[in-house]
């Protein structure tokens, strides 16, 4: 199933997959980690240039 999500344990809040997320999808939680809408969206990009790799595509865990 196509999905993207966040490994909020991996996340260290640097912003990077937000900034580039056109689809509007990831946003900052109020504690400054990555979060994601609900979507049936593979951000490839977004999980590319996490440098923890929190961001996660497929079924969430
Ligand atoms: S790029 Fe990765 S570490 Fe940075 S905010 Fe997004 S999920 Fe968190």
């Amino acid at each position: 199933m196509k999905k993207t999500w966040i490994d909020k344990s991996m996340c260290i809040g640097c912003e990077a997959c937000v900034s580039i997320d056109e689809d509007d999808i990831l946003f900052m939680d109020e504690d400054g980690l990555a979060e994601a809408k609900e979507n049936d969206k593979e951000l490839i990009n977004c999980q590319m240039v996490c440098p923890t790799g929190a961001v996660k595509i497929g079924e969430d865990k």
